[in-house]
């Protein structure tokens, strides 16, 4: 098969395109986070796009053109500017190598299915659906009647809530 090979992944879901990325097809980003990122700014519940690192909320899976692992070799290193609380910029190297990259986009790849739409929320991810959601996350753990990113005054008073966030 060589050069026409395809692989299960995720693409940008924004028929409105009521988010950032307005590439025609927004490639998911390995979702790489710690504690020094900003949950209230979307990096802890957003995706964001392997072409122009934009963030959208939604993502569909879906077969793209070749191998995650050639996906990977060009999102890498991967490098992260940021203004650290003492004000200064800092530059991260966040993603050194392909596997570093794929170590955290093949669990996922493995568990998605084809059609379905998935969010991005606090180090997991979770199938689009209506329902009480309850785990650990990386920054806090959440019990939460319905998912947040589907109801507008859910996301307000929880993803979009840096209170809700500082858990210091
Ligand atoms: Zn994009």
């Amino acid at each position: 098969m060589g050069w026409f090979s395809k692989s299960l992944w995720l693409v940008a879901d924004d028929p409105d395109g009521s988010w950032w990325c307005d590439c025609r097809t927004g490639v998911v980003d390995a979702t790489w986070h710690n504690k020094e990122t900003f949950p209230t700014d979307g990096t802890g519940w957003l995706w964001s796009c392997a072409k122009c690192s934009r963030a959208f909320m939604f993502a569909k899976c879906t077969y793209i053109r070749g191998t995650l692992e050639q996906l990977a070799r060009k999102q890498t290193p991967r490098k992260q500017k940021h203004i650290s609380q003492s004000g200064e910029m800092v530059e991260n190297t966040l993603l050194a190598t392909p596997d570093d990259w794929l170590k955290l986009v093949q669990p996922i790849a493995d568990t998605i299915r084809d059609g379905e739409r998935y969010v991005f929320f606090d180090g997991r991810v979770f199938p689009a659906n209506h329902g009480p959601i309850k785990f650990d996350g990386l920054y806090r753990s959440h019990d939460l009647p319905d998912l947040p990113h589907l109801s507008e005054s859910l996301m307000e008073e929880t993803l979009a809530n840096p209170d809700y966030w500082d858990v210091s």
